[in-house]
């Protein structure tokens, strides 16, 4: 069934309780291709209620049970896995092989990590006289942004489905068609009915109200971190566990003796993926002095390639922010070398893949987040000033280093003050946890890690 005109509560699609509408708009022709309900708190009520009555059950289910409707969530959303990339291609404008590649793989492969691990995950332990269960949170109440659509809703479900709590899923207002794609996914899995439900809605109306909502136990945020603060703080005032997601400026940190070509190369790369709104992504390289002007024209150079390649930024809204960013960096005495704030298409939220060189470590382009396709070069002077440089932000992430040797590359990433570190160019892996340090967030997701994050623990003596 294709319910873009529904919500889906307690295993099936019905109408939403209001008559509101948010209007879907493809960014590369800013065009209106669908609308979705505009959910309210009484839907979300209504669908808090249907994963409470259905926690029991589900929560009782034996974890071989809950695996096996993991693994064909997984097998249904590979079966689904063009209409996944197309339906990501139309609302946030990545380009198609990206999202074939990124987009519609790794929901694939981290759904089919945490099938695995409901299987294997050892839910019980001894401890001396006792025995500690590791029982469900309970009802999940997951808001997710637009940037990584359908990753960041199964970074959330999966585990959470694993663990045996039941979920409400409130996603990003600009990206709600895969979600509802991701609910035909689940309950053709054979997710009991009220297990997973799904309300679109607008932040501050249905995502306010259900990180307020008394019957959840848990409030999963990604996403800003001005959101992310507000609902640490309803959370807080509740007594309801929380995880935050939320930005970063994470540091690629070139040391002098590393392949500077290699790394300025991947470092972009890194930077352009996803027209530069990835919450991980490295936005400031950090480059010897003695290397500094090499590794700028590497950089424009690189940057310049990107220009027919990279797909528009979601929306306006975010476009603007972008273009007020580089138009600062400007102002405060930054030097452009790539890139800049005009906008290069007539049609299509595009920005152009921007590379700014000269930056200090106290400009704001140096210290917050842009969600664009703009790369800062800031210059260091030895380690220890480049150490310094990286860990001077209030946010933890993610990072790069760069080295002539591993164990040189290891003994810096040690003392830096982040969630995830890539040596060398080290691979993206699905299993390791992920999350912030800092005002990066609070809590870690994917592999076991997360789903600890979806347990409690419960000890009998003996
Ligand atoms: P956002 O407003 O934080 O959106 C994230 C999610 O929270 C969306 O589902 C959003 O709904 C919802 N939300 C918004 N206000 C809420 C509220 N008061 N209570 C509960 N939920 C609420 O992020 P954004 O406006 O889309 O993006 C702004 C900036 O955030 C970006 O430029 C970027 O710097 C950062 N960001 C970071 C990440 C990340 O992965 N860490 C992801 C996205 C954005 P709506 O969709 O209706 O707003
Ligand atoms: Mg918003």
């Amino acid at each position: 069934m294709k319910a873009h005109d529904a919500i889906y509560i307690d295993g099936a699609w019905r109408p939403a309780a209001g008559q509101d509408v948010i209007e879907v708009v493809d960014p590369a022709e800013e065009r209106v291709i669908a609308t979705v309900p505009a959910g309210t708190a009484l839907d979300i009520d209504t669908a808090v209620r249907a994963a409470r009555a259905a926690l029991p059950g589900w929560a009782a289910t034996p974890p071989a049970e809950r695996a096996a409707r993991l693994t064909a969530l997984r097998d249904s959303l590979e079966a689904r896995k063009d209409e996944i990339a197309e339906t990501v291609t139309a609302e946030l404008g990545s380009p198609l092989p990206f999202s074939q590649a990124v987009h519609a793989a790794v929901p694939v492969a981290v759904a089919g990590s945490y099938a695995e691990l409901a299987a294997s995950y050892s839910f019980e332990e001894k401890v001396g006289n006792s025995t500690v269960l590791l029982e469900p949170v309970g009802v999940v109440g997951a808001i997710t942004p637009w940037n990584y659509p359908l990753h960041q809703v199964v970074a959330k479900v999966a585990p959470a489905l694993a663990a045996g709590c039941t979920i409400v899923l409130k996603p990003a207002e600009d990206t709600p068609l895969v979600a509802q794609l991701f609910a035909e996914a689940v309950h053709d899995a054979g997710v009991p009915a009220g297990v997973f439900n799904l309300v679109t809605g607008l932040g501050p109306v249905a995502g306010q109200a259900l990180a307020e909502h008394p019957g959840v136990d848990l409030v999963s945020f990604t996403g800003s971190t001005a959101v992310g603060r507000q609902i640490g703080a309803v959370a807080g005032a509740a007594v309801k566990k929380v995880a935050l997601e939320l930005g970063g400026k994470s540091a690629n940190v070139i040391l002098p003796g590393a392949d500077l070509a290699r790394a300025v190369a991947v470092g972009v790369a890194n930077v352009m993926s996803n027209s530069g709104q990835t919450c991980s992504a490295w936005t400031r390289m950090l480059v010897h002095r003695e290397q500094y002007d090499e590794a700028v024209s590497l950089a424009a150079t690189a940057a310049a390639k990107y220009t027919d390649r990279i797909g528009p930024l979601v929306s306006d809204k975010q476009r603007r922010r972008v273009r007020a960013y580089i138009e600062q960096g400007i102002t405060e005495g930054a030097r452009l070398v790539a890139g800049g704030p005009d906008y290069p298409r007539e049609r299509g939220y595009w920005v152009s893949p921007t590379v700014f060189a000269d930056v200090t470590p106290e400009m704001t382009i140096a210290q917050e987040e842009i969600f664009g396709p703009v790369l800062t070069i800031l210059r260091y002077e030895d380690e220890e000033d480049a150490l310094r440089i990286a860990n001077g932000t209030v946010y933890g992430l993610a990072g790069a280093v760069w080295a002539a040797d591993e164990a040189e590359a290891v003994a810096f990433a040690r003392r830096m003050e982040t969630g995830q570190v890539d040596i060398n160019g080290g691979r993206f892996n699905p299993r390791a946890p992920f999350g912030g340090y800092k005002q990066s967030g609070i809590g870690r997701e994917l592999g076991a890690h997360g789903l600890a994050e979806y347990l409690q623990t419960k000890s009998l003596q003996f």
